[in-house]
């Protein structure tokens, strides 16, 4: 009987005594931390994202995804400052997918490295050749936007914004709502100063009338295009920032954006004319215009302002915060 009550308290010993003096690998009570800061102490190192691209799905560090959409998105020439301001960008539009149902293009990944689509994306080796001997040089600025920016990221109600980014601007960005039809509070219409002096401001490409007629009719057949080429393209409406909401082409309504596709132009922001045979089109800026322009980014750098001024001028209302824990 006493070699019992021993063998009882032993037992009793073992299953409730001695696992209080063994440390907890972690407390569920006080939820894993996510991501796990690595050795280097970097969020980003940590995280772990999922990218279809090459027609695969591949599971790679965040770090590594943003170093290779900055080699893709923005030349690395730009300073420093508007490649920063890029890189929240883009983890901050990385994020906003992350906490979406994943597209049925993606096979299942948070993101794509399809530019029409989510982001474009080449790995740094891949790029390393373009940049010939500024290559060091290059690596060096992707790799400190990257951790010097480390987890940050752009909030609107607390949580990460749709950070949208385009070329060149006409000017001035678009709203949301007039280029994409629903109205969301951060992506407003904005100065962006500099920008009409720059170089590419203005393009210019020109179709003959059978050509113009040629393209159009192949997609919508119902066009009709009578004697008077004045006549072809009529009701334009543009948004405050100018770019080409609706108009009417040979009779059928389409949105300017249609039209932008259709003709490859650079933007919405056109005009056109049709004299002597030919069909004039003009296009300021390049992109959709709408969330940060990023030869507006790197005008503002040039100009002494932070990734965060800048960030701040383009994205309205805007907080800044970290990936959450
Ligand atoms: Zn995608």
């Amino acid at each position: 009987m006493k070699r019992f009550l021993i063998l009882c308290l032993i037992l009793w010993a073992l299953l409730f005594i001695i696992p209080i003096f063994v440390q907890r690998p972690w407390d569920e009570n006080n939820a894993i931390p996510l991501p796990v800061p690595q050795k280097d102490g970097s969020i980003d190192a940590a995280t772990e994202i999922t990218l279809y691209h090459n027609g695969a799905v591949e599971t790679l560090a965040l770090d590594k995804y943003l170093e290779g959409v900055l080699s893709a998105e923005m030349p690395a020439s730009f300073p420093i400052e508007a490649l920063k301001a890029q890189v929240v960008a883009a983890r901050t539009y990385t994020m906003n997918r992350a906490s979406l149902t994943p597209s049925s293009e993606h096979q299942g990944a948070m993101v794509c490295s399809n530019s029409a689509h989510c982001k474009a994306y080449r790995p740094i080796e891949d790029a390393k050749k373009a940049w010939g001997d500024k290559a060091n040089i290059y690596i060096n600025k992707i790799k400190s936007a990257v951790s010097s920016t480390d987890g940050e990221i752009l909030l609107y109600d607390g949580k990460p914004i749709s950070a949208v980014f385009f070329s060149m601007s006409s000017g001035k960005t678009e709203r949301a709502v007039d280029v994409w039809g629903s109205d969301v509070p951060y992506l407003q219409s904005v100065e962006s100063v500099g920008e009409t002096q720059l170089e590419n401001f203005e393009k210019t490409v020109s179709f003959s009338y059978d050509e113009f007629k040629k393209k159009l009719a192949e997609k919508y057949p119902k066009m009709v295009f009578g004697d008077d080429p004045s006549l072809w393209i009529t009701d334009i409406t543009r948004s405050d920032a100018g770019g080409v909401m609706k108009l009417t082409v040979g009779g059928v309504p389409l949105k300017g954006s249609d039209l932008r596709t259709l003709l490859s132009l650079r933007s919405t922001n056109f005009s056109v004319s049709c004299a002597n045979g030919t069909v004039t089109v003009s296009t300021k800026g390049y992109g959709h215009g709408v969330g940060m322009s990023q030869y507006g980014a790197k005008l503002l750098a040039e100009e002494g302002k932070i990734y965060r001024d800048i960030l701040s001028t383009y994205y309205k209302g805007i907080n800044f915060g970290k990936i959450s824990k």
